[in-house]
């Protein structure tokens, strides 16, 4: 399937760190992927990611992240650059509300449009036919930001509209940052399940990536309306904890929920290591993945959750992609008659059924 400059398919990413790596790494995104390449002269984690590049791969729609940074604690006092690390739940949210005003910024520029509600995303998808823009729904990874629950009306109005408990623990429950073979233990806090419960009740899309299962389970028997998986792949292929195992995969499909597959080198293939050179593909471990997810759950449960430059970058990043814009190769590892779903109409329908109609 080459791609030509006529394809007019809404490409979807549901996890990209966009505004992270320019509030805490000091990357312009508004710069082409060869220009940032330039700049930064980086032997390893070479970008991928940039506007102009989601503009030329026709990736219409991106889940774009809100992050807290890195928690002290996890990372060590002197980590670098100290701008990525935070102490206090005020700390995170400072962080936070640095990257919502950043995508807010990117908005008003006119190189992004923020998609809060289905309305916005017919609006966006109608301009995108012209001018290719990227549309962001904001997705919260790990909620330390939200210093208290009752907050969760404020962040709604700034536009977030998915949330993600934890990356590593958060003291909303315990998560799981990159996973071990070692499960680990602990779900939700009580302030967890409070601010699922008020999530549940204000709209919010709950994304159970990096949570431990059994927080997982503690949410999905609550009957949390509205679940995906922005980001994360088939533990039975990459046996740590931060991939889901087959039972949670089929709960969060009989829900009506999407898994997006993770396009990192290291949850593709658990032999591959750091610093070795890509031997990771499409053809082999990408195909893994998305035919065990699909055979569990459907094909209409699948779809691209790629976090390119999430941490990594092209070294880390499977044969077939050079920058973000080589996104459309994953449908040559996906059944012809259900390619467009898996690029593209999986992830829309899902905002269909999940965004409120109007903002
Ligand atoms: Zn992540």
């Amino acid at each position: 399937m080459e791609r030509s400059s006529s394809n007019n398919l809404p490409l979807v990413d549901s996890h990209l760190d966009l505004a992270e790596n320019a509030t805490l790494f000091g990357r312009d995104l508004t710069s082409s992927v060869a220009e940032i390449r330039a700049v930064e002269k980086r032997a390893a984690g070479q970008a991928t990611v940039s506007l102009p590049e989601l503009e030329r791969g026709g990736i219409a729609v991106v889940f774009a992240t809100v992050t807290a940074g890195f928690l002290a604690e996890d990372v060590g006092e002197g980590s670098e650059p100290g701008s990525a690390v935070y102490r206090t739940p005020e700390e995170a949210e400072t962080q936070a509300l640095a990257q919502i005003e950043l995508y807010e910024r990117w908005e008003e520029q006119g190189r992004a449009r923020i998609i809060r509600s289905v309305g916005d995303l017919d609006r966006h998808l109608r301009l995108w036919r012209h001018d290719r823009r990227p549309g962001l729904v904001l997705l919260m990874e790990g909620a330390d930001p939200i210093v208290h629950v009752p907050d969760l009306p404020e962040w709604w109005r700034r536009g977030l509209r998915m949330i993600g408990l934890t990356f590593g623990d958060t003291r909303y429950g315990a998560g799981v940052a990159g996973g071990g073979p070692t499960f680990k233990r602990g779900g939700l806090t009580p302030d967890g399940f409070e601010l699922l419960g008020q999530m549940a009740d204000l709209g919010f899309v709950w994304d159970i990536s990096h949570l431990a299962e059994e927080g997982i389970w503690q949410g999905l028997d609550l009957g949390f309306p509205r679940v995906c998986a922005s980001h994360a792949n088939a533990r039975a292929l990459t046996p740590t904890d931060r991939h889901l195992g087959d039972e949670v995969m089929r709960a969060v499909a009989e829900r009506g929920g999407v898994i997006g597959l993770v396009l990192y080198n290291g949850f593709l293939d658990p032999g591959w290591r750091r610093g070795e050179p890509t031997s990771v593909t499409f053809d082999e471990h990408l195909r893994r993945h998305a035919s065990h997810i699909a055979n569990l759950c459907g094909w209409n449960h699948v779809g691209i959750g790629s976090d390119l430059d999430g941490g990594f970058g092209l070294e880390e990043s499977p044969l077939e992609i050079d920058t973000v814009a080589d996104l459309y190769r994953v449908g040559s590892v996906v059944p012809a008659d259900v390619r467009e779903a898996v690029l593209s109409a999986n992830w829309l329908d899902f905002l269909r059924i999940s965004l409120p109609q109007t903002s």
